[in-house]
Parts: structure tokens; C-alpha cells; sequence
């Protein structure tokens, strides 16, 4: 049977899948990055899981992968197939298209693991069908990724789709990157957590813990929740201008609060459009699996391109 394979590299795990060409996820697995032993046994670690994926299917299948798609962290060149930086991984400029390439003699497909996981979410997810579309995951950070006819846009340099580094407060609370007051300083689901911890005295207090008493109506909490909405508006307003997307796909930790999130988020950014056209707004729905099924894609998508190169005369 026909399939290709399908991985996810995270900071601390890795999630993989053989996938048939109809999508169906045939076998799933899960890996440690061993991050702990320093960035070049997190890539032997890759090159390795990727190769036993390999061999699972001949052995289940009768026939290797065609192509494998991962998505990585960080800084990627997806054009020239280079992982340039992941902090949380340690590792700069690893040509791993071809290192994977090499150890598995198919043709590989290398993904930034948000852009992957939103092209996921805009051709089989929440966004299904939508010809423009945003997705933006908050989780520890903000990123995003713009979806345009069935594809992500990577931008020249591969840093499309950075919303949380737009500044929403020009002069507020310093960002890692270098700017004062973006987004993510605001939004995430980490700020939000740092700022109910605070405003509730409770050190361990995090994200969830906020949700829950908003939804309980604490005053406190309904304070700190509604700073990071608006912050949230605000940069989904730029982003609405700028792209004019039919429909916002929205993930990650902060999503999970549900209507607790949705409700007052699509009232503060129906407030603050003027001629901008309103885009849906909705929850991301394939969960943590979408980097997974979206590496998947870009397998797919590789060989169906490669197919049509071939009847190219
Ligand atoms: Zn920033």
C-alpha cells in the first residue's frame, strides 16, 4: 500500500505516522528527542525513528515510504531544506532534507512545525475548504500561519506569519526578540498564566487555572483575561487588515478555554473592524496531531508535484 511518513518534531517529543494517500493514518509512534544529550543525537535521533518508520512499512506494507514530511521548531529554510536555529533544540543549520533524504533514499519534504500544523488545519481541519485563512496557535509563544490556496506562505526569508512578534503596546513589556509590547508578551498562553499567577498570589496558577475562574466570574481573573483578548484583538485586527483571510483558525493552550476565549474574542474584534471584512473565527480542531498530519501533507504534496514534473515534457 502506498504511504509515506509523517513526523513531528517537538522540543522534548517526537510524533510520527505512516500515511496512506487518502490521509488515513495507518500506524502511529512516539519518540523522545533525547534534547538532553545535546542537538546531534536529537538529529541521529530523527534520522532514526524516520528510518524505522521505513522499515515498518516495508515489513507491513510490502513496500517503503515514497517520501517522508517533517516539521521542526525554530528557524526554518524550508526551500533549501535547512533547520536553521530551535532554541529549545540547541541546533543551527542542519541540513536535515538531506541527511533524511540520504538515510531513507525518498524524497523529503522539511516543514516549520506551525506552518505545518496550520496547513493541516486549513486543508483538513477547522479551516477545511477556506481559501484564505489565519491559523495562530497560543501556546508558550504566538505564531502563525497565513494559508493561501491550499498552501502556507513561508515569506522570502522564512519568517512569515509572526504575529506574535507584532507590537500590539508600542513601548510595553520587552520581548525576547529584541521589541517592546508584542503580542505574545500579552496573549499567550504563558503571559496569561504569568499574569494570573501574579493577580491571584498563587505561583503555580497557570492559563487553565485563569479560564476556570472566569468562568466563575472572579473579578480578578475577568481583569487579567480580558487585557490579553484585546491585546488579541489587536494583533488579529492588523492581521485581518493585512490579509483579509475567510476564516481565523485559532490553537494551542489558550484555545482550549473554548468559549471562555471565543466569545469575547469575536466581540472585541467586531468592535474594532471598520471596512475590514469580519472572518469566521474558529477553534482549531485536529488538536496536537496537527503537525503530525501536517507533515504528512507536505509528503504528499512533494510527490504529487513530483508526478506532475514528470508528465512535464
Ligand atoms: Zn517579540
Amino acid at each position: 500500500m502506498r504511504h509515506v511518513i509523517a513526523l513531528d518534531v517537538g522540543g522534548t517529543g517526537m510524533k510520527a505516522a505512516l500515511v496512506g494517500a487518502d490521509g488515513a493514518l495507518l500506524h502511529r509512534a512516539r519518540r523522545a528527542t533525547g534534547r538532553e544529550r545535546g542537538p546531534g543525537a536529537v538529529v541521529d535521533a530523527i534520522l532514526d525513528f524516520a528510518a524505522d518508520l521505513r522499515e515498518h512499512g516495508v515489513e507491513r506494507f510490502g513496500e517503503p515510504a515514497e517520501a517522508a514530511g517533517v516539521a521542526v521548531p525554530g528557524i526554518v529554510d524550508e526551500a533549501n531544506g535547512v533547520a536553521v536555529y530551535a532554541a529549545n533544540l540547541g541546533w543551527r543549520d542542519v541540513p536535515l532534507r538531506a541527511r533524511l533524504a540520504e538515510r531513507l533514499g525518498t524524497p523529503v519534504a522539511l516543514g516549520h512545525d506551525v506552518r505545518t500544523g496550520g496547513l493541516a488545519e486549513g486543508r483538513i481541519g477547522a479551516g477545511r475548504g477556506a481559501d484564505r485563512f489565519l491559523f495562530v496557535a497560543l501556546g508558550t509563544g504566538i505564531a502563525g500561519a497565513i494559508g493561501v490556496d491550499g498552501r502556507v506562505e513561508a515569506g522570502a526569508h522564512g519568517f512569515a506569519g509572526e504575529i506574535g512578534h507584532v507590537v500590539v503596546r508600542p513601548g510595553g513589556t520587552p520581548c525576547p526578540c529584541g521589541q517592546h509590547g508584542c503580542l505574545e508578551r500579552y496573549a499567550s498562553a504563558a503571559a496569561v498564566g504569568e499574569a494570573w499567577a501574579t493577580a491571584s498570589g498563587d505561583p503555580d496558577a497557570d492559563a487553565a487555572h485563569c479560564a476556570k475562574a472566569v468562568a466563575a466570574d472572579d473579578p480578578d481573573a475577568v481583569r487579567v483575561w480580558h487585557r490579553a483578548v484585546d491585546a488579541l484583538a489587536d494583533g488579529l485586527v492588523t492581521a485581518v487588515t493585512l490579509l483579509d483571510p475567510r476564516t481565523l483558525v485559532i490553537g494551542g493552550g489558550l484555545a482550549e478555554a473554548g468559549e471562555t476565549l471565543f466569545t469575547p474574542l469575536r466581540e472585541a474584534v467586531r468592535r474594532r473592524v471598520t471596512f475590514q471584512r469580519l472572518p469566521e473565527i474558529v477553534p482549531a480542531a485536529l488538536g496536537d496531531s496537527a503537525g503530525c498530519l501536517g507533515a504528512g501533507l507536505l509528503a504528499w504534496d512533494l510527490l504529487n508535484s513530483t508526478d506532475r514534473m514528470e508528465v512535464t515534457p
